[in-house]
């Protein structure tokens, strides 16, 4: 099997070695948020290499931190992996194992590997040491091993408050990696937890539990964020020393990083409970439930993880390379539409009276989607943009004494001009010219402009809404994230649509013609076109 990146490099190794059989994956979120863009590429990677192996891939919640954790969050997050197509082998929670890590404490603690120590959180931290310097034995570390497995039951059983002792692996406090430095691996804690409810009062540490976890349910490859690098001798300290039958193994790759974007669950919980967005869903909201509701393909999401590759060291992505699978899946995929943001009446005045019907190409990038019937009537609307009172040099668009093509009709011809009192343009008087009909032109004008448009008789009323992004730019990257918040970013349009756009399902996607990739949205009566992604393309490929 051809590698594709790094950590297939070591798979197809150790495959090649004997070293492993196979592989086996796990998602593992912790349930205190909503997935977001991020978590899309840790999925893409271990859904994507069980997937080419073979092999198995978990869906496993982290739920060790019973105060932050829900099962809100749970449904939230099987509900966006179903909808990026990816099924799991099974589903495991951390407290599943809860009895099973319980039992590895006590039997390191009956190894002379572990001891409960009654320094508290800050006195533990300031005889950690630093870098350069070793840390300082707790004074009870040398606690006799009856004494410790009796203290140890004493705090599972509720006999001591929060913080008062915690249980600590005995390794190294001179260790070069501070991790080793008798790591705490279980604290007292009275939390109700999502899923045990009160039958715990002292909970596992993450680094403590997630070996433990992965070797439990089978996992081969436990791969996660750059961040737990050093943390991966403790990883495989907890694998050799407890006892465990199945040994994984943990592989680093680099976090997803996105400009204009940021991915940390916490923030993200910050703007929904300050109300600065909807909710989790807002459509701006880098959340795989905020990308669903903006209308982005889950295809386009899959795509983007899988061009951005693995990698080892971490980086940042352009926004606009994001944006860039969007619409090239949308382009590919979406029907056309037509619908005018700041309409300008017009009047064809040689125009029969009534309703003409014209022929518009659905997608003109997909030969099965054909064309459907779009009414055409002497009242039409344009935009306002698409025609200038003092036109600049080489203006294409309408003019007066100007001639432009509306797309899939005619090429009109601007006659005269109606001035509002303020000088502002009121209303155009066109002609068109009959033989000028898009796919049987005759008539020998050659126009460079063609411009969308809709029909007055039957054209509906529309709120359309336009986002920009949520935070600003690189040059305040560093700065805390309040201060580059932009409070300006949904901008909102009265626009004119076609009437086949009122009659389509709800959360479709349309290329609105020269504006850019659009989601249907209905908000009671209201026809509401929701922007997805621009037409003009940010992404430079050589950049
Ligand atoms: P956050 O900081 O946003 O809360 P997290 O790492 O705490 O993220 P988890 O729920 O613990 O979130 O993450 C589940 C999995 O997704 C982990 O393996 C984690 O490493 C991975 N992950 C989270 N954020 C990213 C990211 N930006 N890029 C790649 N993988 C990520
Ligand atoms: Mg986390």
């Amino acid at each position: 099997m051809e590698a594709n990146n790094f950590i297939e490099e070591i798979i197809n190794t150790e495959l090649g070695e004997g070293v492993c059989e196979g592989v086996h994956t796990r998602f593992p979120p912790e349930p205190n948020g909503y997935l977001h863009i991020g978590h899309a590429k840790s999925l893409c990677l271990n859904f994507g290499t069980a997937k080419k192996y073979d092999g198995l891939c978990n869906l496993f919640f982290d739920d060790t931190n019973p105060s932050k954790e829900k099962t809100e969050y749970v449904e939230a997050i099987k509900a966006d992996i179903e909808w990026l197509g990816f099924k799991w082998h099974e589903v495991h929670y951390a407290s599943d194992f809860f009895d099973e890590i319980y039992e590895r404490a006590v039997k390191l603690i009956k190894d002379g590997k572990a001891f409960v120590c009654d320094l508290k959180a800050d006195e533990i931290s300031a005889m950690r040491g630093t870098l350069t310097e070793p840390g300082k034995e707790s004074p009870y570390r040398n606690r006799s091993i009856e004494e410790n497995l009796k203290l140890f039951t004493e705090m599972k059983d509720g006999k001591y408050a929060d913080g008062e002792k915690v249980l600590r692996a005995k390794i190294d406090m001179s260790s070069p990696n501070i991790n080793m430095r008798d790591p705490v691996i279980y604290r007292v804690l009275r939390a109700h937890h999502h899923r045990t409810g009160d039958k715990w009062c002292i909970y596992p540490m993450y680094d403590f539990a997630h070996p433990l976890c992965d070797s439990m349910q089978g996992v081969t490859h436990s791969l996660c964020t750059l961040e737990f690098e050093d943390h991966r001798p403790l990883y495989n300290w907890v694998v050799e020393n407890t006892g465990v039958a199945h040994k994984p193994r943990q592989i680093e790759f680099a976090r997803l990083n996105i400009t204009n974007t940021v991915m940390s669950k916490r923030y993200l919980k910050k703007l929904v409970e300050d109300g600065a967005v909807r909710g989790w869903d807002d459509p701006r909201m880098p959340t795989l439930t905020g990308l669903r509701s903006r209308g982005v393909p889950a295809e386009a999401l899959k795509n983007f993880c899988e061009a951005i590759g693995i990698a080892k060291a971490n980086s940042e992505i352009e926004i606009t390379y994001f944006e860039h699978f969007i619409r090239d899946y949308l382009n590919a995929h979406a029907e056309r539409a037509m619908a005018v943001f700041e309409p300008l009446k017009v009047t064809i005045s040689n125009f029969p009276d009534g309703n003409e019907m014209e022929e518009f190409d659905v997608n003109p990038n997909d030969e099965t989607a054909g064309k459907r019937q779009i009414s055409m009537s002497k009242h039409i609307y344009i935009e306002q943009e698409d025609f200038a009172l003092v036109p600049p040099p080489k203006y294409f668009r309408l003019k007066k004494d100007g001639y432009v093509r509306l797309k899939n009709a005619y090429i009109i011809r601007c006659d005269d001009v109606i001035l509002n009192e303020d000088g502002s343009v009121k209303e155009l008087i066109c002609s068109y010219v009959p033989e000028s009909r898009s796919g049987n032109d005759t008539s020998g004008i050659k126009v460079k402009g063609v411009i969308h448009w809709v029909n007055a008789d039957d054209a509906v009323d529309c709120e359309i809404r336009k986002y920009d992004y949520l935070l600003k730019d690189a040059e305040y990257s560093g700065q805390d994230f309040s201060e580059r918040m932009n409070y300006d970013s949904v901008h909102v349009y009265n626009g004119k649509a076609e009437p086949y756009l009122s009659s389509v399902q709800e959360g479709t996607s349309f290329q609105l013609l020269r504006k850019g990739y659009y989601k249907k949205v209905t908000e009671g009566d209201k026809l509401v076109l929701s922007e997805i992604v621009s037409l003009k393309d940010g992404y430079k490929p050589n950049k």
